[in-house]
């Protein structure tokens, strides 16, 4: 049986260009082994007759995902409508409420009058504790469809879906898994990644592959279905080709964010490192921090913006931000020893471009970044013509010197190259 999983995201914002719906995105991901198929997804706004005509649109045996309208404002529609397009009772329930004011009283609040509804329950329906907010998510079987009901909070919708996929899993909801491979991989174009697989594509036709980019790069990723006997064994004679072929683009194998995985690095390494960051602002170091436990190789970082910065806080020679300007090589090296010296590092990662959209020259176009590598053996140093908007420079530079920062630690000096391949933005 393959399912079919349809979306309702329910919310005025969603449709005024306020905020983007991302919960249906989140919700394909977590259910992305299983062979389920999404047809289609639907944003529409707190109103009864469009909450009412998206349930329409789903047919008997669908896994019908509601988000957002839980809350106890007047705006929020979702769980009435639902018991009233099924036609079912919405009672109030005791434990809900129980655990609901409990929260409350954790938090050292009054118990709040929103707790009235969202302790309603449909009958039918049972809910799911929010550990993350206040409303429940809620799910059951109601008029031959699948129905989940999440918070529109993603932080909460996200803490609630293990809890879902457990529940759809334990009453017999969701198809086998796919069997599934994935590469994770930093600083090469997505042709240029893709061409390189061309061959075993070809002679591998079972294999679902799928491609994206991510903050942190490309990802490759190959499915087969479960009853898919020829595929399976496709999938399992390509895995070693595959990873040997991507060799040192690979980050990870797994879900999991290049930040997380040079964490992981240095600290089994028991290594530390600072950032002295110029055009980024503190976005590299942002993204080291944003790990749990961080702090045990994450040591700082110099914010350099201003070249008298650079100068009085780096000990880059005025002389040499003057001849050479701020974007260049002896520059991001001055700033990448500077770091490693005032904050006592074993690693140090240091950048300077020009994100746009002035300040390019025609020796220097927008997107010229330089950045440092500062180890315990030596400095490296090179360059990146990148080709987006300000917004996307700073993301592919954060990208990119991360990246640099994992090869150098996985591969140590000359082992593979540590900045990024020639189809990737090198200058
Ligand atoms: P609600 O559960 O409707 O009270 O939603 C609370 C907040 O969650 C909204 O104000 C939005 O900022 C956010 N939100 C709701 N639906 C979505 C969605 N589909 N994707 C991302 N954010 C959402
Ligand atoms: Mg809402």
């Amino acid at each position: 049986m393959r399912n079919r999983v349809n979306m309702i995201a329910v919310g005025d914002e969603l449709l005024e260009g306020r905020t983007a719906d991302t919960n249906s995105g989140r919700i394909q991901r977590a259910l992305g082994q299983h062979a389920v198929q999404v047809a289609g997804i639907q944003v529409v706004p707190d109103t009864k007759e469009a909450i009412f005509q998206a349930l329409d649109r789903t047919d008997v045996g669908d896994i019908v995902f509601l988000t957002g309208g839980l809350g106890s404002t007047p705006d929020d529609l979702t769980r009435d409508m639902v018991a009233q397009w099924a036609g079912v009772a919405l009672p109030q329930d005791d434990a809900v409420r129980q655990q609901l004011e409990e929260r409350w009283k954790r938090l050292g609040r009054k118990v709040g009058v929103g707790v009235q509804r969202q302790c309603q329950v449909p009958e039918g329906m049972a809910a799911l504790e929010n550990h993350v907010g206040s409303a429940p998510g809620l799910v059951g079987c109601l008029k031959g469809r699948i129905l989940i009901m999440l918070p529109g909070v993603p932080s909460e919708m996200e803490g609630l879906l293990p809890a879902v996929v457990q529940w759809l899993t334990d009453h017999g909801h969701l198809p086998e898994a796919r069997h599934t491979l994935l590469w994770r991989t930093g600083q090469i174009a997505e042709l240029a990644l893709v061409r390189k697989l061309d061959s075993i594509r070809e002679a591998n036709p079972e294999l679902q592959w799928s491609w994206w980019l991510t903050d942190w790069g490309v990802d490759v990723r190959l499915a087969v279905e479960p009853d898919n006997k020829l595929g399976k064994a496709q999938l399992a004679a390509v895995e070693a080709p595959v990873s040997e072929l991507l060799g040192h683009l690979v980050y990870s194998r797994q879900m999991e964010s290049l930040p997380e995985v040079v964490g992981r690095m240095l600290k089994a390494k028991g290594l530390t490192v600072s950032v002295a960051e110029s055009c980024t602002g503190g976005l590299i170091g942002a993204s080291l921090t944003d790990q749990a436990g961080s702090s045990a190789y994450f040591r700082g970082g110099i914010l350099a913006y201003a070249d008298h910065i650079k100068n009085e806080l780096l000990g880059v020679p005025e002389a040499m931000l003057q001849k050479n300007g701020a974007v260049s090589e002896p520059v991001v090296r001055a700033m990448a020893e500077g770091a490693q010296r005032q904050l006592n590092t074993d690693y140090a990662l240091a950048v300077s471009g020009i994100s746009g959209p002035g300040g390019g020259s025609d020796e220097k176009p927008v997107g010229t970044t330089w950045v440092a590598v500062a180890t315990p053996e030596d400095v490296y140093t090179w360059a990146y013509r990148f080709p987006g908007d300000r917004p996307r420079n700073r993301l592919l530079t954060v990208a990119a010197i991360v990246d640099s920062l994992r090869r150098s630690l996985e591969f140590g000096p000359g082992q593979v190259p540590w900045m990024a391949d020639d189809s990737w933005c090198r200058t």
